[in-house]
């Protein structure tokens, strides 16, 4: 594992480098104080720290100190090394932020012990972060298409629409139902309805700019939330959208599938809410519906 030294004596310093090699870790050495912090201040720098009490420029414990002020998901362990022995010195070590301290002289069965220590800490360290991280990717997705789900994509478009009010800016959204779906599920079963619908996310992503939002807002409805775009007819976004998903043939266990979708479309206004937003959208919806399908009408 790679293991940030810092120390000002120079024998100290080589022969930890040596000692760290021999152990299998990788050994990154500096002189003194801020040379520490700076190199632990890079994109992803060592984790594991041996830190001598003291040195030049910045003690150990205010490089400590300096490094607690970071907000990092993916702290480092620093173990501070000291000839002083006295309490309360450790005291205020520990109290500076450092994980661990090895007083000077030390005993190498035990610096190899607590480094031991301090890489099981940070591998534990490093699992939580990647728990929390993917239990939030599944709160905000939908497992089939990865897209937003109903939740996530209600609170984007509360975001926006607030957004919107006080830039005074542009915003559209369109609802996107496919047509005849029962009817796909009917004639090639559920499962290959599930790829259908996998497709058309992938198709509506594939259309969309980075802020755009898509998420799955219900069974075979979608919501495209667009910041900058009016809701108006020239947008293209919408109908682009249409045309893309008529074009695509999906291919399945169960044949090729072709489907298309009707979009309802509604601009923001002064004053208007995600909920008010959401019914003209529906509405708009509607007419397409009633208009014969595979269209895209607006509010
Ligand atoms: P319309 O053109 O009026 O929208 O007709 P429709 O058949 O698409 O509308 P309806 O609301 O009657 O039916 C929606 C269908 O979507 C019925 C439901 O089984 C199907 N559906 C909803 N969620 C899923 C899903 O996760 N997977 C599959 N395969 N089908 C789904
Ligand atoms: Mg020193
Ligand atoms: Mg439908």
């Amino acid at each position: 594992m790679r293991v940030l030294v810092a120390d000002d004596d120079l024998t100290s310093r080589r022969i930890l480098e040596v000692i760290l090699t021999k152990w299998g870790h990788e050994p990154t050495v500096v002189a003194d104080g801020p040379a520490a912090a700076l190199a632990l201040e890079q994109p992803d720098p060592p984790r594991l720290v041996l830190l001598d009490w003291n040195m030049p420029g910045l003690l150990g414990p205010e490089v400590c100190l300096r490094i607690r002020k970071r907000e990092t998901d993916n702290p480092p362990y620093l173990i501070l090394l000291t000839a002083r022995g006295e309490k309360g010195d450790v005291v205020q070590g520990l109290d500076a932020g450092a994980n661990d301290y090895i007083s000077k002289p030390y005993d190498l069965e035990e610096l190899r012990a607590r480094l031991q220590v301090g890489a099981r800490m940070l591998e534990l360290q490093a699992e939580i972060v990647r728990g929390r991280d993917a239990l939030a990717f599944q709160a905000a997705h939908d497992p089939l298409t990865g897209l937003l789900n109903r939740r996530a994509v209600l609170e984007a478009l509360d975001r926006e629409v607030a957004r919107a009010e006080r830039e005074r800016s542009a915003l559209s959204i369109g609802v996107c139902d496919l047509d005849h779906f029962k009817k796909v599920n009917d004639a090639y079963g559920h499962p290959a309805g599930d790829e259908v619908l996998s497709a058309f996310a992938r198709t509506a992503l594939a259309g969309t700019r980075p802020y755009d939002s898509v998420g799955r807002h219900g069974g075979e409805e979608f919501l495209l939330i667009a910041p900058g775009t009016s809701g108006k007819p020239d947008d293209g976004v919408y109908e682009r959208l249409r045309e893309a998903a008529a074009a695509t043939a999906v291919t399945t266990s169960a044949g090729v599938i072709s489907f298309t979708v009707s979009i309802g479309v509604a601009g923001t206004w002064s004053g208007a809410s995600a909920t008010d937003l959401l019914a003209a959208a529906d509405a708009a919806l509607y007419r397409a519906k009633a208009d014969g399908r595979n269209r895209v009408r607006y509010a």
